[in-house]
């Protein structure tokens, strides 16, 4: 059976990937999302095992020594979050594709690692300001967290030019379109 390829996304917090991502696993692309280990608390109405795989820093950690994860990253301080080597080993061996919600760092490294396998995707909000508004509007995060979300988006949107195409999220049906169009094109080469 062949195996599945890697589709990558990455994107200041905000930026509305989560968004995207979930509308594309919706359509017909024989994807699934690789549930990544983290060691920040749920928010809102995630579940572990679902959104993420929520660890204490000490699980977390248990995994890292055990060479479990494929990559990690302190995306915010203390907070780490990484992607573990059985969540792509279980889809891409049923053949499915698999897709990565990435800190920009993990997402152009796996993309180093995975070579022509790997579709890179940067979803770009269309102003600071109006990642703001979307961060303070999804209402799951504390001023402090958002501010230090905004902190970090500055030097994340200086990745973008790493990744193979942007995708500027300002009207998101459209950013929805847009992305499906290079997935159709690249599952399908
Ligand atoms: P991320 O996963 O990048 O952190 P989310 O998908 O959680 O971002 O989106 C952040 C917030 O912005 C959510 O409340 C979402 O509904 C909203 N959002 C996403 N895309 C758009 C858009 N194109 N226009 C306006 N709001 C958006
Ligand atoms: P959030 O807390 O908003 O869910 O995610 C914060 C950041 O961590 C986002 O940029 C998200 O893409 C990133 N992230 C989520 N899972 C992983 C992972 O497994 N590895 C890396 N490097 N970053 C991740």
């Amino acid at each position: 059976m062949r195996k599945g390829k890697l589709i990558i996304f990455s994107a200041p917090s905000g930026s509305g990937k989560t968004t995207i991502v979930k509308r594309l696993l919706d359509k017909d692309f024989k994807m699934e999302f690789s549930i990544s280990a983290t060691t920040r608390k749920p928010r809102g109405e995630e579940k572990h095992g679902k959104d993420y795989y929520f660890l204490s820093p000490d699980e977390f950690r248990t995994k890292v020594k055990a060479n479990e994860l494929l990559e990690w990253e302190e995306v915010y301080t203390d907070k780490y979050y990484g992607t573990l080597k059985s969540e792509v080993e279980r889809i891409t061996n049923k053949g499915c594709n698999i897709v990565f919600d990435l800190d920009v760092v993990g997402g152009l490294n796996l993309k180093k690692m995975y070579g022509n396998e790997a579709l890179a995707i940067f979803i770009q909000p269309p102003s600071i300001q109006e990642l703001k508004c979307r961060l303070e509007g999804r209402a799951t995060d504390s001023p402090e967290v958002i501010q230090q979300r905004l902190d970090k988006a500055e030097e994340e949107l200086t990745y973008a030019s790493g990744f193979d195409h942007i995708v500027i999220n300002n009207d998101l049906e459209s950013a929805v379109l847009e992305t499906e169009q290079l997935l159709t094109k690249f599952i399908n080469d």
